[in-house]
């Protein structure tokens, strides 16, 4: 008896077994063509070139597959090429942005619908890029790109260009970076699809994932506060692959961008002088947080082996613990401090200490404070400022009835004198609450006719 079920058995896993196991079907895999080493999410076509000094490396001489984003298609600004504007200079400069990315070889390129939105509030670029619909993308393109680090904007309020957009894609690449690998998120493009062979598939069929690390890179005037906060790679080494030095090829990689003039028409006037300066200075990046092991400068790559990793997930929201009445800068500066605690982002909040921005010579300021009010009674708040000599105030100060739990959002706003200047000036919002002083809030401001509103 014994006999017969061995022998029974020993058919059943020579002869069936095999056969059960070559009919067993597997699941479909992730289309490999679209996998990136590197995801870039920018703002504009040209942003990349932020980091085209490094990217030179990771793709010529790493071998590296980079991918990108590109949050809006530059419809706004000046055209150095030509008279088309608006939506026509988008479409332009859309195809700029492929040349150029073309020139490293990369072809996985997307566009978001954002509009190009000059200014430095981040929240004004959110609100045009439609930021529901900008994350939706952007986490569905992680998922398909299943990146192992994304490079992106730093998101922070700087004194320099601090372009709202730019600090807009870094905000969205900081959440889909956070988001890709929770399959609550955006539910409906990790479902499968109910016959992938058939029409009318209205799920996506992706997977959840979990990028290991997140690199920022600033468009800040001043780049002090960004020294050993990541790796610096030299644009002065020369290319094994291509015995050029970076800088040289960034610049071939920028001269496509000839509807503008500070990056596309600066590449080739420099290609045609010989003259790189610009060109040789460093790529300094910012590490925003790495779930893999590896140091704060090391290569963008360190400690990245190709294994999935589970999700991560972020801190979340915490309130805030105040006590009494209090002030402090709200709107873009605010929600920054919220948001770094959120995404665990906590060397952040150390980068920029004090508040700063670049304001155009004549130009009003716009300062939102929040003032709070944790008591339990309503309390009347007396706002005031000290302004640098040849400003004028406009609006914002003056006594504010503040109700019981309640944070009153403020905006007080100045003008700043018509000539540029070199030093910054520091602008002081003071508050007292039933004759106490409860805070001062300074601002430094520089003056410069190239800055975008604020
Ligand atoms: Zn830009």
């Amino acid at each position: 008896m014994r006999k017969l079920i061995l022998s029974a058995l020993s058919f059943l896993i020579i002869n069936i077994m095999p056969i059960a196991r070559s009919q067993a079907r597997t699941a479909p895999a992730p289309d490999d063509r679209f996998k990136a080493d590197i995801l870039v999410i920018v703002a504009h076509p040209d942003d990349e070139t932020a980091v085209t000094g490094y990217l030179a490396r990771a793709i010529f001489d790493e071998h590296k597959r980079i991918a990108i984003i590109f949050g809006t298609r530059g419809n706004s600004g000046g055209n150095a090429a030509g008279a088309e504007q608006a939506g026509a200079l988008g479409a332009e400069r859309e195809i700029e942005g492929r040349r150029a990315v073309g020139e490293f070889g990369i072809t996985n390129v997307w566009f978001l619908n954002g509009p190009d939105t000059p200014g430095q509030d981040v929240l004004r670029s959110l609100e045009t890029w439609n930021h529901g619909t900008a994350l939706d993308q952007t986490v569905r393109l992680v998922r398909l790109t299943q990146p192992e680090v994304i490079m992106t904007w730093l998101p922070d309020y700087v004194a320099g260009e601090n372009h709202g957009d730019h600090q807009a894609a870094g905000v969205i690449a900081t959440e889909a970076f956070d988001f890709a690998g929770d399959p609550t998120a955006f539910p409906e493009q990790v479902a499968a699809p109910r016959d992938a062979n058939n029409i009318g598939n209205l799920t996506e069929g992706l997977h959840p994932w979990q990028p290991k690390k997140l690199y920022y890179f600033s468009d800040a005037s001043q780049t002090d506060f960004l020294a050993n906060q990541g790796p610096k790679y030299s644009t002065e080494d020369i290319s094994p692959a291509k015995k050029e030095p970076y800088y040289l090829l960034a610049a071939n990689e920028m001269k496509y961008h000839l509807t503008q003039d500070d990056t596309g028409q600066m590449a080739v006037k420099a290609i045609a002088n010989g003259s790189f300066s610009y060109f040789r200075q460093p790529v300094l990046l910012v590490l925003g947080k790495s779930l893999v092991p590896g140091s704060l400068t090391g290569d963008v790559l360190e400690g990245i082996t190709g294994e999935r990793l589970a999700f991560a997930p972020s801190p979340g929201f915490r309130p805030p613990t105040r006590n009494g009445v209090s002030i402090e800068l709200g709107g873009p500066w605010g929600f920054y401090k919220q948001f770094w605690q959120v995404h665990g982002l906590d060397r952040l909040a150390k980068l920029l200490p004090n508040a700063e921005t670049t304001l155009i010579p004549g130009e009003k300021i716009f300062l939102p404070i929040w003032v709070h009010n944790d008591t339990g009674s309503d309390t009347q708040v007396a706002i005031s400022t000290t302004l640098p000599e040849g400003w004028s105030e406009l609006n914002g100060a003056g006594t504010l009835l503040v109700h019981a739990q309640e944070t009153f959002p403020l905006y007080i706003t100045a003008r700043a004198p018509h000539q540029e200047r070199k030093e910054a000036s520091t602008i002081v919002v003071h508050a007292t609450a039933n004759g106490n002083a409860i805070g001062e809030i300074p601002v430094k401001v520089y003056l410069s006719p190239g800055a975008l509103p604020q």
